[in-house]
């Protein structure tokens, strides 16, 4: 096993949330779409497939395009997973997979895979029959999309292909919603969907192991809010309802089948024991309702199905009591556009038209149900310093509260946080193990290290001692340094230079520096002097040498026919007029400097600047009178034929 590397880039369609506050109460109007996609050790993952309710063209799903532009899904991503049902997660599943064409793995929770499609189709049904828009995905669609469905357990370890597991954990929101772990090597994340910190009756509080995480996904919906007591919004909700009943009223509680339906229920019923009250509960999503009941005299509660009264039976009650001011309805925390509910919310109208034919009067009294089954800041805070990951991540909220969040999460606790917007790409490092495999060559140079460090001085190793040290690897921890080599469909291994070369069939590349530097003489004034070339060199060269090795303890220094040697370094005198390493081309002092053409290997740069500093200072003697000959002019050296080959 090897550590080094990766980055999980991570891309956010759209998380958007327009939280607009309502005329009443104080849960607000939610709509938004989820959907984050995670690329991570080379497996991409789609976390939610949401829809934007607010919109009714294609802006409403997701920019798929993102994704990859050519439009095959299928081999641009590894798996979707969907935390619940609501349809700010799963509202452009049906979409991306019957009209876009995705085809690969999806993964949700039992209870989601029975629930989403009655989300689905319950808001289909609102969009194309009854408001006559464009069909954006037909009944047959979610059919066939639910079949690709695998469905999952808490807890329970999916191996979704050779590298990627998930793990589903309680996420406390809605019936069936999950946060989502997935592991590729050594990389790590979770990616909360919507969770409750809180308990109520009907779902217990979110829970979680205590994971090593590189990220942490996480929603942020009430990023500032610590919601007042639980206990205070239930007693403002029984004490509408009662005063309601208690003045003979009815009242009707337009719920979804599940969720805050069982939630409401048992605390009424639980209510309804204490206070002794005895109006009717009726339930009509369980019993059938007998209709004649609507009409009849005296208090009741009805919880009718859809939840945002946009047809069905809870209309039906809506039609009937609306018009009548000791009547009470209380709306749920959500509601799609175009639904009465989401009209009631939007400040009480006197009038609604449903058709052009019928026109329902409003009376009636509102009651916003504020049970939010979000968590708030202080679970959000609680969630990340449970399972401090190495990074955070919030999306689905508004985006001046998740910055004061963000805020307290790398103050209070320490943790790098980000706030992408939406369609941007975020890079996340984690590490990542993973296996490789080598050769003995590469074991017995990475000892042969490891001994002459320890100065054994010994640099073969028999094989009995490198089997020795390989009994020594399992038992102690070692750096080995090598090069990493991966290739498609074969086990990733790790190699020594010397065997990278081997294996492209390449020759080992250099990089050598050169420069050419000139270097002052001494009594450049006092005439002409004659020197042949050959002696001239020589002579330069022994001067230079004695003025190094009086400045450089070193005992590798010598002159080699024509140039002088230190490790890689060499130096040779430089005739060429223009010599394309120059420092400086001659100034008109030509005569009282000559250049060294100088050239070393990277490795020895720090050897050859000291050198050069030297050759800087320096003003060498002149040249050797055993050197001098007739007839050739010192004082033009740079009109001689150039020595040196280029
Ligand atoms: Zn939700
Ligand atoms: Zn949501
Ligand atoms: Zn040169």
């Amino acid at each position: 096993m090897i550590s080094g590397e990766t980055t999980a880039r991570v891309s956010e369609p759209h998380a958007d949330e327009n939280r607009t506050e309502t005329g009443r109460g104080r849960a607000g109007q939610e709509v938004g779409k989820s959907c984050v996609l995670v690329s991570m050790g080379g497996r991409r993952i789609m976390f939610d497939c949401g829809m934007h309710m607010g919109h009714l063209d294609n802006r409403r799903y997701p920019d798929f395009s993102k994704i990859c532009e050519k439009g095959d899904f299928n081999s641009a991503l590894t798996c979707i997973v969907i935390t619940h049902f609501h349809l700010d997660h799963v509202g452009a599943l049906p979409y991306f997979t019957e009209v876009c064409g995705y085809n690969g793995p999806i993964f949700m929770s039992y209870p989601t895979k029975v629930l989403a499609p009655l989300m689905l189709e319950d808001y289909r049904k609102v969009m194309v029959e009854r408001r006559g828009e464009e069909e954006q995905f037909t009944s047959d669609h979610i059919i066939e999309c639910m079949k690709k469905v695998t469905p999952i357990d808490l807890k329970q370890v999916v191996q979704v292909d050779k590298d990627l597991q998930i793990c589903a954990y309680y996420a406390g929101h809605v019936l069936g919603a999950v946060m989502i772990y997935a592991k590729v090597g050594g990389s790590a994340m979770v990616y909360t969907g919507d969770y409750n910190m809180t308990p109520d009756r009907h779902l217990g509080a979110a829970q979680i192991d205590c994971l090593e995480l590189d990220l942490l996904i996480t929603e942020s919906t009430y990023a500032t809010t610590i919601r007042d007591s639980k206990y205070a919004r239930e007693r403002e909700f029984l004490k509408a309802v009662h005063k309601c009943v208690a003045s003979g009223g009815k009242v009707l509680i337009p719920t979804f089948a599940l969720g805050r339906a069982q939630e409401l229920c048992i605390l009424l019923d639980d209510y309804w024991e204490r206070m002794n009250l005895m109006a009717p509960i009726y339930f009509s999503a369980v019993c059938p309702f007998d209709r004649s009941l609507l009409n009849a005299p005296g208090p009741c509660v009805l919880f009718a199905t859809p939840g945002m009264i946009s047809g069905g039976f809870s209309l039906e009650a809506f039609k009937q009591w609306a018009p009548s001011e000791k009547n009470l309805v209380t709306l749920p925390g959500y509601c799609v556009a175009g639904t009465i509910g989401h009209k009631l919310m939007c400040g009480k109208p006197t009038q609604i038209n449903l058709d052009k034919d019928t026109c329902i009067n409003v009376r009636c009294q509102i009651h916003q149900l504020s049970f939010s089954p979000h968590t708030d800041a202080k679970g959000i805070m609680d969630l990340v310093g449970f399972l401090s990951p190495k990074h955070v991540m919030l999306v689905h909220g508004e985006k001046p509260k998740m910055a004061t969040l963000k805020g307290r999460i790398e103050t209070e606790l320490g943790i790098p946080c980000f706030v992408p917007e939406n369609n941007e790409c975020v890079q996340i490092p984690s590490s990542q193990h993973i296996k490789v495999a080598f050769q003995r060559e590469f074991l017995r140079n990475s000892f042969n290290l490891d001994l002459s460090n320890a100065s054994h001085g010994q640099h073969c190793v028999s094989d009995s001692v490198l089997g020795h040290e390989i009994a020594e690897f399992g038992r102690e921890e070692r750096t080995a340094e090598g090069i990493l080599v991966m290739e498609k469909n074969k086990m990733p291994k790790i190699v020594t230079q010397d065997e990278l070369l081997h294996i492209l069939g390449a020759e080992e590349h250099l990089v050598q520096m050169a420069c050419c530097c000139p270097v002052k003489l001494k009594n450049s004034d006092t005439g002409e002097r004659n020197l042949s070339s050959g002696q001239l060199t020589s002579a330069l060269l022994q001067l230079l040498l004695k003025e190094v090795k009086s400045k450089i303890a070193c005992s590798f220094i010598r002159v080699n026919s024509d140039h002088l040697e230190m490790e890689s370094f060499k130096a040779r005198v430089c005739l060429k007029k223009l010599c394309p390493h120059r420092l400086k081309q001659g100034g008109c002092d030509v005569v009282s400097e000559v250049f060294f053409c100088c050239s070393w290997l990277l490795i020895d740069d720090e050897l050859a600047r000291k050198v050069l500093c030297i050759m800087r200072d320096v003003e060498l003697e002149e040249p050797n009178q055993n050197y001098l000959l007739p007839h050739q002019p010192f004082g033009r050296l740079l009109d001689w034929p150039d020595p040196i080959p280029t």
